[in-house]
């Protein structure tokens, strides 16, 4: 167990907004610190889960800073298996701020990312799985994402790894046993062998194709509406939205800039950029919202090319066409209710088409399906998401299978056992580094810094 104790403020700080905030204290020192600046009126106990009220004072002058009210936690039955205290300040930024820089002064210090869940990690309460996933409830867009990251987080992907991993294990010993003591035991079924390894590769397999929902769940998508000036693409985001986040307007070009939204289609977490009218323009201040809004859009990962039926297909939409074909795209024919779609000619090339009558909010639900279609994930909602596996996760199974594939080449090449008990090894080398089993101290940073601070 470490011997500081850290601090730091758990909850968002946002000026003037949110009635509390919590400031966090674990570590040997917790309740020693806790001691010097809360004072408890009345005979409260000091008792492990007990909440104390009282007020908080800076150690210094004395002065109080605080009303709040205090949560104890001792060792180990806490998050960190240390002793933990929180206090549950006024919200707003000045006095959490002020409980931490009196905790400071108490003797703690200031806690980095992640470091209450790496403490918890180090001492034994999680898995690396089971941190991760703290990380991406706290980073969560969508309920799916919430809920595969909640799965993570209850350990439902470290089990499936652990069995795996001791499978791995016992082949190990089995063949390892024959290397050093071949002549008192029956010869190896390699059969056996090779059959078991099959079968570990192929559920390594299925929990490796989770990784691209996981990567959809995390990140989601970046969508940008692109099209001329006035075909309809604030009033598409607005009847998407509903709500009125963009300026909508009869005059060309008023959507001077990229005005981001925030949405969940099928589980997934969307960004939609709604980018100024793309064209050439003599209009200085409409010209600075044209370049970054091209940038934004040359960014995103599907684009939404919108165009006016009653204008047809004319020859800015095939400038902007072409300019963006290169990205996955979906044709919105817009103002259908003027002309009918059957009337537009567009670019046969064009697979995936919508119409809509944005100003009256219709063609919404046909175009979430079409995103759905084309990140191919119309199972997301209904899928049963036990977990979805990240980036550094997929790697390190990747790497077990290759060790694994190496192992029955080995076999199949009918090599020394030695071949095989190295890539075994190996295999469970890569396992042990998913769950944290056999982890090293510059992947336990790189996965801990980027959680939020006071996590
Ligand atoms: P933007 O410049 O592409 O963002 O276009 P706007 O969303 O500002 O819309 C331009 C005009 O077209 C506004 O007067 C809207 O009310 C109108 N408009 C948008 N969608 C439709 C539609 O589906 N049908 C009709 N008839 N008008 C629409």
């Amino acid at each position: 167990m470490k011997q500081t104790t850290i601090a730091a403020i758990a909850t968002a700080i946002v000026p003037q907004q949110g009635s509390i905030g919590i400031v966090r204290l674990s570590g040997v020192d917790a309740v020693s610190i806790a001691k010097q600046l809360f004072q408890a009126p009345g005979n409260q106990q000091w008792e492990s889960h007990r909440v104390l009220y009282g007020y908080i004072q800076q150690p210094s002058t004395q002065q109080v800073i605080d009303e709040a009210l205090l949560l104890l936690m001792l060792a180990p039955r806490s998050y960190t298996r240390e002793d933990v205290v929180e206090f549950h300040c006024h919200g707003g930024i000045i006095a959490v701020q002020q409980v931490l820089e009196a905790c400071l002064q108490a003797g703690a210090e200031l806690a980095q990312p992640g470091e209450f869940t790496l403490r918890a990690f180090l001492n034994g309460r999680v898995d690396l799985t089971q941190a991760e996933g703290v990380a991406d409830l706290v980073g969560a867009r969508s309920p799916q994402a919430a809920q595969a990251a909640l799965a993570g987080v209850q350990g439902k992907l470290a089990s499936p790894i652990r069995e795996l991993r001791q499978r791995c294990l016992d082949t190990l010993a089995e063949v390892e046993a024959r290397v050093d003591f071949e002549d008192d035991l029956p010869p190896l079924d390699e059969a056996g062998v090779q059959a078991e390894l099959q079968e570990i590769h192929k559920t390594l397999q299925a929990i490796l194709a989770t990784a691209d929902q996981g990567e959809l769940l995390r990140n989601g998508l970046k969508v940008a509406i692109i099209g001329r000036p006035n075909v309809g693409k604030s009033s598409l985001l607005n009847a998407w939205c509903r709500c009125d986040r963009a300026i909508v307007t009869d005059l060309p070009g008023t959507t001077r800039d990229v005005v981001e939204s925030q949405l969940v289609v099928g589980g997934i977490p969307i960004q939609v950029l709604d980018t100024a009218g793309i064209r050439e323009t003599e209009d200085q201040v409409e010209q600075i919202g044209v370049t970054r809004s091209h940038q934004a859009a040359q960014s995103a990962d599907l684009v939404l090319l919108t165009i006016d039926a009653s204008a047809g297909w004319t020859s800015d939409d095939q400038q902007l066409y072409q300019a963006f074909q290169d990205l996955p795209m979906i044709l919105i024919i817009n103002k259908v209710d003027l002309v009918p779609k059957e009337q537009v000619i567009y670019p046969a090339a064009i697979s995936q088409v919508v119409s809509t009558i944005a100003a009256q909010n219709q063609g919404i639900s046909s175009l979430e399906t079409a995103i759905l279609e084309t990140v191919q994930s119309q199972s997301l909602q209904a899928a049963n998401l036990d977990w979805a596996i990240n980036q550094r996760q997929a790697a390190a199974l990747q790497k077990a299978q290759a060790a694994l594939t190496h192992v029955q080449d080995a076999i199949a090449d009918q090599l020394p056992l030695d071949f095989w008990t190295i890539d075994l090894r190996g295999a469970i080398q890569a396992l042990g580094e998913i769950t944290g089993e056999d982890i090293t101290e510059s992947v336990l940073d790189r996965i801990f810094s980027r959680f939020c601070i006071g996590k």
